[in-house]
């Protein structure tokens, strides 16, 4: 179970291979959402256009690898209606329903096309941008400013915590959460800022405490829009929790036999959490899926 992280059978690429056969995947996008074969109510589970073109006119397209040697393509078309047998869904929502390596690799195209996107003009000038340095830029016509996708470095921490009675996880329900889920803090990294530095700060601004025994648990790109989760595990040191009015609703250390509803296995959130778990509970009921 890799998340949202991308197959080791992907290979990132920015143009086709000359010897790799026309076409492939084809991740077509109408403001945000994902064509796929099968709609929502259907039987099947929902798939991935393939061909040689894509199965609706497209307005811009971008080669963004190979799975298992087969072409991917990025694409996006104005909003026009689905073929017959096709269906515009949000990514979200083929959360466990498309194959995980397909859904890694749509969150990727999703990234690209929605750039691309949002950069057809200069941000400095407003001249007309056009593609650049093989499908990686946008570079400005009149001006020469270049621009690259946007990533949001965004960190993660869980905190943890060993009493007498055993390991309590502090968990936070935001304010904007869309479902009742409890999940480890996170917060972007501002200009300048180490991810260490945000850790502490955050940690404090979110819930009061203080931490320490910062460690490196992983990291993950998240498509919504554009973040990079760099996740960590810390000890808690001092404070009792204090929420952030309009940031956080609600956290509580979580004995591990009496934990909330938690997130999505494609997080890296859960990761985290699971890993924590496992550290003094390997039978724990919840690590099953
Ligand atoms: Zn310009």
């Amino acid at each position: 179970m890799n998340g949202l992280i991308l197959p080791s059978s992907f290979t990132p690429l920015w143009d086709p291979p000359a010897n790799v056969a026309a076409g492939g995947y084809w991740f077509v996008f109408r403001a945000g959402k994902l064509l796929v074969t099968a709609a929502a109510a259907s039987p099947h589970p929902p798939g991935i256009a393939m061909g040689e073109r894509p199965p609706l006119p497209v307005t811009d397209r971008h080669f963004i690898g190979l799975l298992a040697g087969v072409g991917c393509w990025a694409a996006s078309c104005n909003d026009i209606e689905p073929p017959a047998g096709f269906a515009f869904e949000a990514l979200r929502g083929l959360f466990y329903r498309l194959p995980d390596n397909l859904l890694a690799v749509a969150g990727r195209g999703a990234q690209i096309v929605e750039f691309h996107r949002t950069h057809r003009h200069c941000g400095v000038c407003a001249a007309p941008a056009a593609v650049d340095d093989f499908g990686r830029a946008r570079r400005c016509q009149a001006c020469g400013e270049i621009a690259y996708p946007r990533i949001a470095p965004a960190m993660m921490v869980l905190v943890k915590r060993d009493t007498a009675h055993g390991r309590e996880l502090l968990l936070a329900r935001g304010t904007r959460f869309a479902t009742p889920i409890y999940s480890a803090l996170a917060g972007f990294v501002e200009p300048s800022e180490s991810v260490e530095d945000c850790v502490h700060r955050e940690t404090f601004e979110e819930v009061g405490v203080r931490v320490r025994n910062l460690r490196y648990f992983g990291s993950q790109g998240w498509p919504f829009p554009h973040s990079l989760m760099i996740a960590f595990t810390a000890d808690h040191e001092s404070g009792d929790i204090a929420c952030e009015a309009g940031e956080i609703e609600d956290a509580q250390w979580f004995p591990l036999d009496k934990l909330p509803e938690l997130p999505s296995w494609l997080s890296i959130a859960r990761r985290l959490i699971n890993a924590a778990i496992a550290e003094v509970a390997p039978d724990h009921p919840l690590l099953r899926r």
